[in-house]
């Protein structure tokens, strides 16, 4: 046998590993030190009570002969799919049913969708963003270009027309920058992708953060998108389904090289490598879209959006230059003092108790940046906040 030797160009992720191990360090040599952590990009709150009775009637279904399921479709229940669909209608974009695929959550799809490309496809990735997209092409050997997101261009970059790309990541609202397009940039993504004969991989995972009607919440807002994108998106963060799993990949049936259908592609490359997401799960996840589900995951929304609040809030006090913290749960910080991220990160452990995240982890242009997440307790990052307030004007 011979192994994929493209997995020995991976970097190594140290970014995590490293926040924790320092962590450790510093609470075992300070017991005393109450730490905060506003470096979570994991959900806090627990399911909503719509999906959890959701998930305990399909239980029930499971004990019953008479209403067992055994394997569903591959790409998911008709139920769910038309959920979603009607979800997309109340933002004004018409889907069929058979162009949304259920997934066990957008990053398994971000790597699936891999399988569909030809291997010498050229790849454009943002700088700084989620390393998923590059590690998953670095590992099929594809060569990766990156566009610089920079202070500049408020982390929010545009085509550049000299460059040549097939393959295209755009993650809007952005992790770790929380920054979004608004639908004049996602235009000029759409022009670029279809005059380059390209494809928009784009990453909504964010999108029920948006709040401001000026921003797009599918790319499929922008006219021609279907012909040239593909969304994936996710319960994770909308309904708490980190830990339950389960997202949605759109591919329109417009999205054609020639004769040949992509949507038809991904139906055939789902249907021989995936079994579906278990029956429970799904019932979960459409009872996320009822009229008390919604009600209760805004609730859980607006719990996440007032800590974001609260931290653009010391921010702005503060006069910091950032992104996000509006229409995303990260905001996304130059470090004071022309600190690097790494020893902004060691001066506000050392001096306030409060962990984040070192933007260097995302890309080259994270290096003097600094995430912070507004998924904690709210009490927590409220005294978070003012511990980081206190800590930064005594620079
Ligand atoms: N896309 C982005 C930008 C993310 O930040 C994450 C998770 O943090 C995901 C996708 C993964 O989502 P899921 O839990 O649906 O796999």
């Amino acid at each position: 046998m011979q192994l994929n030797k493209n997995y020995q160009n991976l970097e190594e992720s140290y970014l995590f590993s490293t926040v924790a191990r320092k962590t450790r360090e510093f609470s075992a040599a300070h017991p005393e030190a109450d730490i905060i952590k506003l470096s979570i990009g994991d959900v806090t709150l627990p399911l909503a009570p719509a999906v959890i009775s959701a998930m305990h009637a399909a239980v029930d279904e499971q004990a019953a002969q008479a209403t067992f399921h055994g394997y569903g479709p591959e790409q998911g229940y008709d139920f769910l799919k038309e959920s979603i669909r009607d979800y997309y209608a109340g933002h004004g974009v018409t889907l069929a049913a058979d162009e949304i695929f259920i997934s066990d959550g957008a990053k398994s799809d971000l790597g699936n969708i891999l399988d569909l490309f030809a291997q010498d496809n050229t790849v454009l990735v943002p700088d700084p963003v989620y390393p998923v997209y590059v590690d998953t092409n670095t590992m099929a050997g594809r060569r990766i270009l990156f566009m610089d997101a920079n202070e500049t261009n408020g982390f929010l970059p545009l085509p550049d027309p000299s460059v040549k790309a097939d393959l295209i990541y755009l993650c809007s609202p952005n992790n770790p920058t929380g920054a979004a397009y608004d639908r004049a940039g996602l235009k000029a993504w759409v022009q670029y992708a279809k005059a380059q004969g390209a494809v928009i991989l784009f990453d909504a995972a964010y999108e029920c953060f948006i709040q401001d009607e000026n921003l797009p919440r599918s790319i499929y807002e922008i006219e021609g998108a279907k012909e040239c994108a593909i969304e994936f998106c996710s319960f994770s963060k909308m309904a708490g389904f980190t830990g339950t799993r389960c997202g949605w990949t759109v591919v329109p049936e417009a999205l054609t090289d020639g004769e040949q259908s992509v949507n038809k592609m991904w139906l055939r490359r789902q249907t021989t490598k995936f079994n579906g997401v278990p029956y429970v799960v799904q019932r979960g996840a459409a009872a996320a879209f009822t009229p008390e589900g919604q009600a209760q995951i805004q609730m859980a929304l607006d719990y996440y959006r007032e800590n974001a609040r609260v931290l653009s809030e010391m921010l702005d006090e503060l006069g910091v230059w950032y992104t996000g913290g509006k229409n995303s749960p990260y905001l996304w910080l130059r470090c004071p003092s022309e600190m690097d991220a790494w020893r902004f990160f060691d001066y506000l452990l050392e001096n306030a108790h409060v962990v984040g995240t070192p933007g260097a982890g995302f890309g080259r242009n994270g290096s003097f940046f600094f995430r912070l997440t507004a998924f904690g307790d709210q009490q927590r990052t409220r005294e978070a906040a003012e511990r980081f307030k206190q800590c930064v004007r005594a620079l």
